[in-house]
């Protein structure tokens, strides 16, 4: 791809704020964004695949993994835990590919530390009772559950503070056009288009 090194984006939101079809509506639209294919050791639902919306391994797999530090960053998400591969992530911003994580607020403080150029993302759902609703329509979980579940998304939403950008995902194509707003005006930072039009900057200024 680019000669540049591509960007690093973290995209956090409660669960069944829509951050999963928003990214991969994004990935559609966007050849040169990635996203970042976790490992976790909750079990699959239905309808995901192994190693398309996670690599699914057991509790043991995943701290062996740990201890041979493979991880840029891992969390414990309601009970589960969660990682992100630190190789695969490292090629591909060498590709020149922008690079998403879909990881919770534990992860992106991580990964904030780690690598300070990261851009933060954050998704919200435009009411309580449309996550309620969003949450309740999957339809795989109990009441109890899903009253966890609102619980947990309120704490989650209690770190909006540290992100970058907020989105409020009340119109699907409105938030998509949000969304790409951010990756378009990021690939136009002037420090990314000098690195692409290093030669045409070298032939106007001559
Ligand atoms: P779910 O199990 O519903 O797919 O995801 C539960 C939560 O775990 C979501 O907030 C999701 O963003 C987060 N998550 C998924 N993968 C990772 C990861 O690799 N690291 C961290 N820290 N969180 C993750």
């Amino acid at each position: 791809m680019s000669a540049s090194t591509g960007t690093l984006y973290i995209v956090s939101a409660p669960s069944g704020a829509g951050k999963t079809s928003l990214v991969k509506a994004l990935l559609d639209a966007q050849p040169q964004v990635r996203v970042s294919v976790s490992h976790t050791t909750r079990g699959i639902r239905p309808g995901e695949v192994d190693g398309v919306n996670y690599h699914f391994v057991s509790r043991e797999e995943f701290l062996e993994r740990l201890e041979r530090d493979e991880f840029l960053e891992h969390a414990e998400v309601f009970g589960n835990l969660y990682g992100t591969s630190q190789r695969w992530l490292e090629q591909t911003l060498d590709e020149g590919y922008d690079l998403i994580l879909e990881i919770d607020w534990q992860g992106a403080q991580q990964v904030r530390r780690l690598m300070p150029q990261a851009r933060s993302i954050f998704i919200l759902p435009p009411t309580q009772e449309a996550l309620r609703q969003r949450l309740t329509n999957r339809g795989q979980d109990s009441d109890e559950v899903i009253d966890g579940r609102m619980r947990e998304a309120v704490s989650e939403m209690t770190h909006y503070v540290e992100y970058d950008y907020l989105i409020i995902n009340d119109d699907f194509t409105h938030a998509l056009g949000d969304l790409q707003a951010i990756f378009r005006a990021n690939r136009l930072l002037q420090g990314t288009q000098q690195q692409r039009f290093a030669g045409l900057l070298e032939q106007l200024l001559a």
